[in-house]
């Protein structure tokens, strides 16, 4: 065996290396073939079954020296970067994806000056639930002191239980708009069903779709067929693709003006209502271009922690907070343990106020 033996043998294994790259990427476009045809089929990309069939076919023709069980892992291996590609180009055609860093989404509100999803920290806040004049008009001019413009006017609740307060309907809505008229603010409010569409939107400024209905493809799809902002709440019981993909319905059918809010998800922690997933919220901020907001009221499920909770939110670069304020909370008709007294309203904004953050991290 001599030196040149040896430059021969590895000038031949870097031949085939070449020869196999190419046949990798040969095999790369074609599998990216039939990942446009299953993505048009609405099929999943993973197939066991065509992937068993493979290996068996492999493992006929092998005639070593790999052993299968070699063959199979190495082939195991290219099956999974093929996956990976295929889900890198759907991936790459998803509206809400975002396609470079610092790439965002800016709302601005009919007034020509409120925005969110620019470096702004904006507050959403308002009772849980619209109860009556007095109770709205309080919270709201509490909020406008700390020049708060998102108002929650809810008016209808979707509660646990179909025997606890339902919400004031229509005669709630028209208290809301009359009070955020006043202030100058603009009103949230949930939509349960697309048949209120057209009865809301006179109401109402931002459309809300609740933890419950994230997946109603329907209502995200009305509400993708008109031009008012929509607030859509992350499931407590979906990951965070799943929220992006209900994002998507109202973005691909036209509405661009969507805004994300979480609020937890359901975990085995009892002294929380919710868990909320800082570095998940931090990761969701990454992957998508939309304006991100966390909700401190639902993933708490109490008020006594609403300080660290809104700084924590401010601090990890969201784009705003949402909170649940009440003049009076141990008579709300709903969540009365988390909403915050319009006392504490003013502490969370102060400390709110000493905190700076340097940086939004995009
Ligand atoms: C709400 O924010 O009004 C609400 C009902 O919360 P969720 O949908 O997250 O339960
Ligand atoms: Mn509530």
């Amino acid at each position: 065996m001599t030196e040149d033996r040896l430059q021969e043998l590895r000038g031949q294994v870097d031949e085939i290396n070449l020869k196999l790259l190419d046949l990798l990427n040969q095999r790369a476009k074609v599998v990216s073939e039939i990942g446009k045809v299953h993505a048009h089929l609405g099929n999943t990309f993973y197939d066991p079954v065509r992937e068993g069939q493979m290996l068996q076919a492999l493992e006929m023709a092998n005639l070593g020296p790999f052993s299968n069980e070699t063959i199979k892992a190495l082939f195991r291996e290219i099956f999974r970067a093929s996956m990976a590609l295929e889900e890198s180009q759907t991936k790459a055609k998803i509206k809400v994806q975002r396609k470079a860093p610092g790439e965002r989404t800016i709302i601005t509100m009919p007034d020509g000056v409120t925005q969110i999803g620019n470096s702004a920290f904006q507050i959403i806040a308002g009772p849980c639930a619209i109860e009556s004049m007095e109770q709205m008009d309080e919270t709201a001019a509490a909020l406008a002191e700390r020049g708060v413009k998102f108002l929650r006017g809810m008016a209808y609740k979707p509660r646990t239980s179909p025997y606890e307060f339902q919400g004031l309907g229509e005669p709630g809505l028209k208290i809301a708009r009359q009070v955020a008229d006043k202030y100058g603010q603009f009103i949230v409010s949930e939509i349960m069903d697309k048949s209120q569409l057209q009865m809301m939107f006179d109401y109402v400024d931002v459309f809300w779709v609740g933890a419950r209905n994230m997946q109603n493809a329907y209502l995200l799809k009305a509400l993708g067929q008109q031009q008012k902002p929509v607030i859509l709440k992350h499931s407590f019981g979906a990951t965070m693709e799943e929220f992006l993909y209900a994002a998507e319905y109202i973005v691909s059918s036209g509405n661009p003006n969507v805004i994300l809010i979480e609020r937890g998800i359901r975990s085995f922690e009892k002294w929380t209502r919710a868990g909320l997933d800082i570095g998940a919220v931090a990761a969701l901020k990454l992957e998508t271009h939309l304006p991100v907001v966390i909700d401190i009221s639902h993933s708490a499920g109490r008020r006594d922690i609403a300080v660290p909770m809104a700084r924590a939110a401010k601090a990890v670069g969201v784009d705003g907070l949402m909170v649940e304020v009440h003049p009076n909370p141990p008579v709300a008709m709903s969540d009365s343990k988390q909403q915050l007294y319009i006392q504490q309203f003013h502490e969370m904004m102060d400390a709110l106020g000493e905190l700076t953050v340097v940086g939004s991290g995009d």
